[in-house]
């Protein structure tokens, strides 16, 4: 059974109390709630795995195209789970990982405008069967952006994983093949998603207050 539809996080969610959970003391004043636990990503995270490893061949590499700087943290936590499932099982997927970064965000709004500023020479995704890891799709154009910049290359298939697919009347209608959480249209930061370079240090995903962003807008 793949569980590639993703858990669905409701609007009127209001995620957990910071007292409820350990939250470093200079993010403590500006986060308005946790919306999703560290332990709770961990584990959706591992039956990410499962499902991305079952359906890979015995033996057939993969090329994991970590997208960053927000995707560091789950891609990182991703590829642990598929190194235990590899080092436990008759079956084995043996994995490079490439990096890529976009930017495409400046406070909390899209600048429209999508960047790629840096990663591997990309021609090494010729033939190659990629896994595209990102931390969150909101309108989708960072990933169809990105789609069209890996297909150039001809690579031999293409699967994108997303941690999180943010619920928005902005979206493109673009779905990855595997997400974790579903979320509502708030800005979230923690667990390497950042506010102008800030909060990738915060271990939980977090929605933050007024006061969050003010404290480090540009
Ligand atoms: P899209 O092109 O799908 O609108 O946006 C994708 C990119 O925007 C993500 O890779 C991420 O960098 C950034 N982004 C979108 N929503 C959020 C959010 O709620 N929090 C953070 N930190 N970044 C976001």
């Amino acid at each position: 059974l793949s569980s590639t539809n993703g858990t669905k996080i409701d609007d009127d969610f209001e995620g957990y109390p910071i007292d409820m959970f350990c939250v470093p003391k200079h993010y403590y004043n500006y986060v308005e709630n946790i919306l999703i636990p560290r332990g709770v990503i961990a584990d959706r995270t591992e039956r990410l795995a499962k499902d991305i490893w079952d359906a890979l061949g015995d033996g057939r590499p993969i090329v994991v195209l970590c997208v960053l700087k927000g995707g560091y943290q789950f891609c990182s936590d991703l590829m642990d789970y598929i190194k235990a499932f590899n080092r436990h099982a008759s079956k084995s997927v043996p994995m490079r990982v490439d990096f890529i970064r976009l930017k495409s965000y400046e406070n909390d709004r899209s600048t429209g405008e999508i960047k790629v500023i840096g990663g591997d020479n990309l021609q090494s995704l010729e033939d190659k069967n990629i896994l595209i890891v990102e931390d969150i799709i909101d309108t989708g154009n960072t990933m169809m952006k990105l789609l069209k910049i890996v297909s150039d290359h001809n690579p031999k298939s293409v699967k994108v994983c997303s941690l999180l697919v943010k619920r928005t009347s902005r979206s493109n209608n673009y779905k990855p093949d595997y997400f974790g959480f579903e979320v509502p249209d708030k800005f979230l930061v923690g667990y390497a998603l950042d506010y102008n370079e800030y909060y990738r240090d915060l271990e939980h995903i977090c929605v933050i207050n007024e006061e969050g962003k003010k404290a480090f807008a540009v």
